[in-house]
Parts: structure tokens; C-alpha cells; sequence
């Protein structure tokens, strides 16, 4: 029977989780997900002095949020825990001490002064600057002669200066790294704290992870961790390194481009299920033409031969395009519950409201759920409905308010609201061709100035609807006041 796949996605909490670290959760989620596998959050908090709680848990919300449910790990527990890092420390000390006890690694006194000056030393020779070992083979007394110094040692390993690391990645094929490039590097710093590097083939190797897909940005550390795998008798889990996400300028995806965390989208009224949607095809090309698909169905079709090793390029509008279709799907119950959030925080409601106000607001977001890509533009698309004042600032609207067949069919149209009781779509229709056809005014010359008069703009959608949702009292106050103008 083949082994269980187990993945991970072991994030630093290092500043709010990002787009970039969301598709690699997603990624892993997927793999482990479509291989009936198991799916493992760490957290790598090593960098003490930029990790933070705060960070933490806004990682952990976010995953939560798009629904990427750890079946192990921080918060959930299970088998391995710790799953947190710095929590973990006394393991890593303890393997260390191992391989020092084996001599594939040592113990380094050099400065940080001489260290530097050895590496521009390399650099003026036209070198890749690697460590030259001058602490490789100190004798105990000078050990001795370097602590009397107060110097506080590093552990190096002894990486092999010949040959090359190798392996075959699932998004790049073989990859080779030259031997000579690497260099024995620290595995733990003098404070007893491991780096990156060591922390997570250890963690990879106790949490018995046999895939690991991460960002490109980590491939150049992979022939390390291959070299600590080696020293350690264990074989490297299957790697498989995704490639960056570029913003529309082609350029590394940053602030520069809009919002990258997870939280601000959430904020701006994207949908879990299509920012994950969205994700899944930055980098991952299905079979076919389809764009559009839930959650089962990405986790039937996902797998690593279709993730491409071209940079993936942040399209807002496609987004945006998706967003909008997951919107659509939603039933009116849905939608006001989705978009009230929304409502309140750009000041047109204040909670609670009255069972009746719900059931107009029902209809009113109904009447703009076509148009809306995200959540926060109920701000913009529902405007018309909390503004009372006929204000008209565009000079242009303005003029075609003034001509004299604006105010025969504005004029026309009142009187017969005027005598309607039954404020309804259909009814408000019929008026509005008996004002038509009275005055014998038709098409944009109708249309404009009415819709002028109620919303200050002349495109919108259908304005039958939105005059039964404006109520009689606001629609003859705005109409009468167009006549006004
Ligand atoms: N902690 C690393 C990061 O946040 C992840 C490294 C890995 O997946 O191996 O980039």
C-alpha cells in the first residue's frame, strides 16, 4: 500500500498573511486533500525578532476564513506537538549536539568583523563567498583559547566541498546545485536558537512530511536542507517549488500593486470560496476552458503536473470577474447577510434594524447583486438609495434638466404617480408610457431627465425596480425637484 501523503504549510508570523503565503497553504490543502492525505500547520517563529503573535493569529484566522482546515498541528494538536518552533527548541539542541558528537558539525568562533572581511575578500576574487572553514578543525585547546575570549560559538556543518545536491522537483523536474556554492553554514546560532534551515528538516522529518510544496523563494535553501538530510541518515521529503506571483507590472507582487493580505480582502467583501478559486489558478492550469469551480471540484481535478513553473501574474480584474460570479450565486437571504457588513461600515444602516427595513434592504441589494464584484462597492452602487437631496453637480446633466421637454415628461410622469397607489414595478411602468405617450416624448429624452432627477447620473440599472424601492414620497420629492433645476 503506498504511504500516506503528509504536507504542511509552516509560515513565519512575521507580518500579515499574504496572498503568495495563501497559495502555498492552498497548494498543500489541495495535494493532501485530492491524495486523501493529511494537512499540518507550523509555525516557524526561529526569527524571534520579527516574529509575532499578532502575526500568528492573523495567519491562523485567515487560513480559517478561506476555510483551509488543518487536520494537524498549532491550536488542533496531534502527534507531534509542539507546532510551534521556539517551542521546540530542546529537540533541535539535542540533534546538534548529535551531529557535533559525530563531527558533521562543529562548533565556529569566527567574528562577525572577520567573517565579513573574508567574504569581500571572495567577493574581489569574483567568488560566490562561502564559509572557508577556518574553525573546521580546531584543536580543544584552541576551543579553550577562543571561549577564554568570551567569542560565543556557532555550529557549522560539514558540507561536502565536491559534487552536487540533486533532486527532482514537482514544478521544476531535476535540479542541481553545486556542492562548492553552499558551504559549511550555521545551523544554530550562538544563542542556541537553530535557523530556518535546520528547524525545518528536523520539524519535516519528526512531522514525517513527505511533500513539501513551498515558494521559489526557497529553492536555493533546498540544497541545504538536502545536505542536513544527508548528515542525518534521512531521506528529503519531495519538494516542489512554486513560482512567484508577479503584480500586473510583471514585477514581484508588493504593497505597490494593491492588497496583499488575505485580510484586506476579506475586508473589501471578497468571497473565501472565490479567493480560493482564484488562487488555485495562479500557477495551476486545469484541463479545458473552465475558470469557475467549487471547492470538490478543485480538490478532484488538482495535481502538481499541472502547476507551471512560469511566474503567475495578480489579475484584480479576473478576480474581481470571479468574485462577482460567486456574488450572483448567492439568494437574497444570502446576499443581505454577506453584503450588511458592508452596509453598516460605510454608514447607511446602523444595527438593529426592523424586520420590514431587512426585507426592503432584501430587495434593494437584489436590485445591485449584478453589478457588484466585491462587498465595500455597496458604497457606490447603493448611494441612490440613501440620498434624499436632488442634487445635480454635473453642468452637462444639468442642461438637459433645463430643456423644455425634460420638464414636460418630468411633469407628465408626476401626475400620474401622483394618482398611483399600488407603487409597483409594473404600475409604475405604465405610467411612465402614458406620460410618453401624452407628451409624445421618447427614448434617451424620456429616460434621462428621470433618471437624472432621481440619481443624479444617467446610467443605472432598470429604473422601474428602483422607483417601487425608492417609495412614492422620495420618487415625487426627487422628481419634483428635477423640475426645479
Ligand atoms: N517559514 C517559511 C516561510 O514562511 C516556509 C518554509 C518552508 O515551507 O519550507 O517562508
Amino acid at each position: 500500500m503506498q504511504k500516506k501523503i503528509r504536507v504542511r504549510f509552516a509560515p513565519s508570523p512575521t507580518g500579515p498573511f499574504h496572498i503568495g503565503g495563501a497559495r502555498s497553504a492552498l497548494f498543500n490543502w489541495l495535494l493532501a486533500k485530492h491524495m486523501n492525505g493529511d494537512f499540518i500547520v507550523r509555525i516557524e517563529d526561529t526569527d524571534t525578532v520579527r516574529s509575532t503573535k499578532e502575526s500568528e493569529e492573523n495567519i491562523k484566522e485567515s487560513l480559517k476564513w478561506l476555510g483551509l482546515n488543518w487536520d494537524e498541528g498549532i491550536d488542533v494538536g496531534g502527534p507531534h506537538a509542539p507546532y510551534r518552533q521556539t517551542e521546540r527548541l530542546e529537540k533541535y539542541k539535542k540533534i546538534v549536539e548529535q551531529l557535533i558528537k559525530e563531527d558533521k558539525a562543529y562548533y565556529a568562533y569566527d567574528t562577525a568583523e572577520e567573517l565579513e572581511a573574508s567574504r569581500q575578500a571572495q567577493l574581489k576574487e569574483g567568488k560566490t563567498p562561502v564559509y572557508q572553514g577556518y574553525c573546521k578543525n580546531l584543536t580543544a585547546e584552541e576551543q579553550k583559547k577562543y571561549k577564554e575570549e568570551g567569542r560565543k560559538p556557532v555550529v557549522r556543518l560539514r558540507v561536502p566541498t565536491h559534487g552536487v545536491f540533486e533532486f527532482d522537483d514537482m514544478v521544476r523536474c531535476h535540479v542541481e546545485f553545486q556542492a562548492s556554492g553552499v558551504g559549511d553554514f550555521i545551523i544554530m546560532k550562538s544563542d542556541g536558537i537553530p535557523v530556518y534551515n535546520f528547524a525545518v528538516v528536523i520539524d519535516d522529518i519528526d512531522m514525517e512530511i513527505t511533500h513539501v510544496i513551498r515558494a521559489e523563494e526557497h529553492l536555493s535553501n533546498t540544497p541545504r536542507q538536502i545536505a542536513i538530510y544527508q548528515a542525518l541518515g534521512h531521506e528529503a521529503p519531495v519538494f516542489g517549488h512554486i513560482s512567484l506571483i508577479l503584480g500586473s507590472d510583471h514585477k514581484k507582487m508588493s504593497k505597490r500593486h494593491g492588497a496583499t493580505s488575505i485580510t484586506s480582502y476579506k475586508d473589501m467583501g471578497y468571497l473565501p470560496d472565490a479567493i480560493v478559486n482564484y488562487l488555485a489558478l495562479l500557477g495551476w492550469a486545469p484541463e479545458g476552458e473552465e475558470e469557475i469551480f467549487t471547492r470538490n471540484e478543485l480538490i478532484e481535478k488538482f495535481t502538481m503536473n499541472r502547476v507551471s513553473s512560469n511566474d503567475a501574474v495578480f489579475d484584480i480584474e479576473k478576480l474581481n470577474w470571479i468574485n462577482s460570479r460567486y456574488i450572483k450565486e448567492l439568494s437574497p437571504d444570502q446576499l443581505l447577510e454577506f453584503l450588511m457588513p458592508f452596509i453598516v461600515k460605510v454608514g447607511y444602516e446602523t444595527l438593529p434594524i426592523s424586520p420590514e427595513r431587512k426585507e426592503w434592504l432584501k430587495k434593494v441589494v437584489c436590485y445591485v447583486q449584478e453589478r457588484l464584484s466585491y462587498g465595500m462597492q455597496v458604497e457606490e452602487e447603493l448611494k441612490i438609495f440613501y440620498r434624499t437631496i436632488g442634487e445635480i453637480k454635473n453642468e452637462e446633466y444639468k442642461e438637459i434638466m433645463k430643456s423644455e421637454s425634460s420638464k414636460k415628461i418630468l411633469q407628465a410622469f408626476i401626475e400620474n404617480l401622483e394618482k398611483l397607489d399600488l407603487f409597483e414595478d409594473d404600475f409604475i411602468k405604465k405610467c411612465f408610457t402614458n406620460a410618453m405617450k401624452t407628451t409624445n416624448i421618447k427614448g434617451k429624452l424620456a429616460f434621462e431627465p428621470v433618471r437624472i432627477a432621481l440619481t443624479g447620473k444617467t446610467k443605472g440599472p432598470g429604473i422601474y425596480t428602483m422607483i417601487s424601492l425608492f417609495g412614492k414620497d422620495k420618487t415625487l420629492n426627487l422628481l419634483k425637484k428635477g423640475l426645479t433645476i
